[in-house]
């Protein structure tokens, strides 16, 4: 699905670039933003399982922090670029401006396959990234988090190695740890439930029931899990997921016209969000080719995956019944798709707005961390809820206003927010 010469950072910044249009932005300000502030390069060696020494390549981008602390996962990836890892450091400082949390963007990655690695390998990763990393991140400078295959474990391996280095407690590092060790509760639902307040802030302001309506998500990792139980609870149903098959390194679709029940899936996943394909076949699930999710004649798409998932290609074939694109993953749209998007007046609720969940929860998780008093699910959740309202109803209201599409007055929101703070710091 995704074409080669596709690069994230040079669609962020195109997007960044229109936006700065909009906003008459001045060239110094412009040039701090299409570009990262520092990166981080670095090796990691480990000793395999076998005895053989394996260096991963690891990355950190710290792309702004005018607005506070970077903040931004670490993706474990195959694929993983130092191009990817920029766009999404930039995408983390819009998605903290828009739901104005005081944090800036930052993210990290590992070229390497969890599929392919024991858990003790992975441990092995995750120390000797923050090794090569421990003067450059901390709870005033940096806070990774949880991002593709990684998570609460992962986590607290960084924080014990980090913790060990500097020979005391410091739980403000790392957010996304284990609930009883720093962690928050409704951090795993976070995600994908933030994303679900927005559709259903959207399906209000369109004058729709939930109960009327019908969706299809790509993915079936942490944030569309969560995505879906949430829109069955609120009223809909989600017809059709999709999930990367390890061993035929492929994609599939599974569509269910009763509807997709995400915790009978959940039992025949396996920990990367592979579907058994012959189980689910007994479930009753139909079992289509991986771009099939997009194909769905429903009135909500929630991409939930990676990047580069809808394009200039394959937009024309979302069905004519889709009213409302929720971007649960970051970056799953192109500019060329956009175009299509926009022209055929769908409603796009953007990347940086949509999960911006996750990132809100990471917040909570250092503010409760800092009182060292943690919160019921409910009131995380609630609080979570209230945060994610008013940032999709300031950014639906000057898109409104100013008859723009969704991500354009997103990144608007964003970028005065950023830019202010360069200048009130004397940055610019
Ligand atoms: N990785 C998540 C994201 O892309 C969360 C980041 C965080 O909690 O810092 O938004």
């Amino acid at each position: 699905m995704s074409s080669k010469a596709f690069n994230p950072f040079v669609m962020a910044q195109a997007q960044f670039d229109k936006a700065a249009d909009f906003l008459n932005l001045d060239e110094g300000t412009r040039e701090l933003l299409r570009n990262p502030m520092r990166e981080y390069h670095f090796n990691i060696p480990v000793r395999m399982d076998d005895g053989k020494v394996k260096v991963f390549r690891g990355f950190r981008v710290q792309h702004n922090d005018a607005r506070g602390p970077g903040k931004g996962g670490i993706r474990f990836h195959p694929h993983e670029t130092i191009d990817t890892v920029r766009a999404l450091s930039m995408w983390m400082t819009w998605k903290c401006a828009v739901v104005d949390i005081p944090l800036g963007g930052s993210k990290g990655g590992v070229v390497c396959d969890p599929h392919n690695l024991s858990a003790r390998e992975q441990e092995q990763i995750c120390r000797g990234w923050v090794r090569q990393l421990a003067r450059n991140i901390g709870p005033e400078t940096d806070v990774p988090a949880p991002d593709v295959m990684t998570n609460a474990q992962h986590m607290l391996w960084m924080l014990d190695e980090y913790e060990a280095i500097y020979g005391k407690k410091m739980p403000g590092l790392i957010t996304g740890k284990p609930v009883g060790l720093g962690g928050s509760l409704g951090r795993t639902e976070a995600t994908g439930f933030g994303v679900i307040y927005t559709v259903r802030e959207a399906l209000k302001d369109m004058g729709i029931k939930p109960e009327d309506t019908t969706a299809s998500v790509q993915g079936f990792g942490n944030v569309a899990q969560y995505a879906i139980r949430l829109y069955n609870q609120i009223g809909g149903k989600v017809v059709c997921a999709s999930c990367w098959d390890q061993n035929d390194q492929t994609s599939y679709s599974f569509r269910r016209k009763t509807g997709v029940d995400p915790d009978a899936l959940i039992t025949i996943t396996d920990r990367f969000g592979g579907i058994d394909k012959s189980k689910a076949a007994e479930m009753g699930y139909e079992i289509l080719p991986g771009e099939a999710w997009l194909e769905q004649e429903v009135d909500i798409l929630v991409p939930a995956a990676i990047e580069n998932q809808i394009t200039g290609e394959n937009a024309g074939k979302m069905k004519k019944s889709v009213r409302i694109i929720a971007e649960g993953a970051n970056g799953p749209t192109t500019p060329e798709a956009d175009k299509v998007i926009s022209e055929r007046g769908i409603f796009l609720i953007p990347d940086f707005l949509a999960n911006a969940g996750g990132v809100t929860c990471s917040y909570f998780e250092q503010v409760q961390s800092n009182m060292n008093y943690f919160w019921e699910k409910d009131e995380v959740l609630g609080k979570l809820d209230l945060k994610m309202t008013s940032a999709f109803q300031a950014v639906s209201e000057l898109a409104r206003k100013r008859k723009l599409y969704m991500r354009d007055a997103a990144y608007m929101i964003s970028i005065s927010r950023v830019a202010q703070a360069c200048k009130d710091r004397g940055w610019v």
